[in-house]
């Protein structure tokens, strides 16, 4: 299904087309690479089984056509198509695992959730991932979805060395997706991390040691 979006997409765009498809609710669609000749988009599983009319306007999207009708049109879709995923796909707590070798994250998340969110926040939290797999270029150290309210960390942490705060700092910037929503401009980007967001972010207490820690991690690992 995603080849036959892909090669719609191509033939109404006239361009070369890399397609991903994402299960991240809050990059509903993303335009990663754009070019006059090719674009590399990350569109939500959900676009696979969207009309025609949806795909034309996606394609607008690409294009950067001018006009509103498109930026409609993928709203209405996003906006059905959310509550329709919503209730196929509920989570089975039975299959989060918080405990990890070193750390708890639930413990951690609670301390967090006190500490900064006045106890209110109510997500679930989840170790993902292999604690062997040592990526090449990139690492994602924690996701939110949103569509579950599910706060992930990569197993990679679960590490006698790595500082706890690190892992809070994670979880802290998970949360904070929960509050500060993702912001659509009006060519229909969806902005993840606002100037709001970051804004916040700093003010984790330990931020710049955190963000220390994560620098001198990658130099490690991305020798
Ligand atoms: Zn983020």
């Amino acid at each position: 299904m995603a080849l036959a979006l892909k090669q719609m997409l191509s033939a109404l765009t006239k361009m070369q087309v890399d397609l991903i498809i994402n299960d991240n609710r809050s990059s509903m669609i993303s335009v990663l690479e754009r070019n006059r000749k090719y674009v590399r988009v990350s569109v939500h599983r959900m676009f696979l089984t969207s009309s025609n009319s949806v795909i034309i306007a996606l394609a607008d999207l690409l294009r950067n056509k001018r006009g509103r009708e498109h930026n409609r049109v993928l709203r209405n879709f996003i906006d059905q198509s959310s509550i329709e995923y919503d209730s196929k796909h509920t989570l089975d707590k039975t299959k989060l695992i918080s405990k990890g070798d070193f750390f708890d994250l639930e413990k951690l998340y609670e301390k967090v959730n006190r500490e900064y969110f006045n106890s209110e926040l109510n997500l679930s939290i989840t170790w993902f991932g292999k604690k062997n797999r040592i990526p090449r270029t990139q690492i994602t150290f924690g996701l939110y979805q949103d569509s579950f309210k599910l706060v992930k960390i990569n197993r990679l942490l679960d590490q006698k060395e790595t500082p706890s705060l690190f892992i809070e700092y994670i979880i802290y910037h998970e949360m904070l997706h929960e509050v500060y929503r993702p912001e659509t401009n009006i060519r229909g980007y969806r902005r993840i991390h606002t100037a709001t967001f970051r804004e916040k972010e700093k003010e984790f207490l330990h931020y710049h040691d955190a963000k220390t820690w994560e620098s001198s991690f990658k130099k490690v690992i991305f020798k």
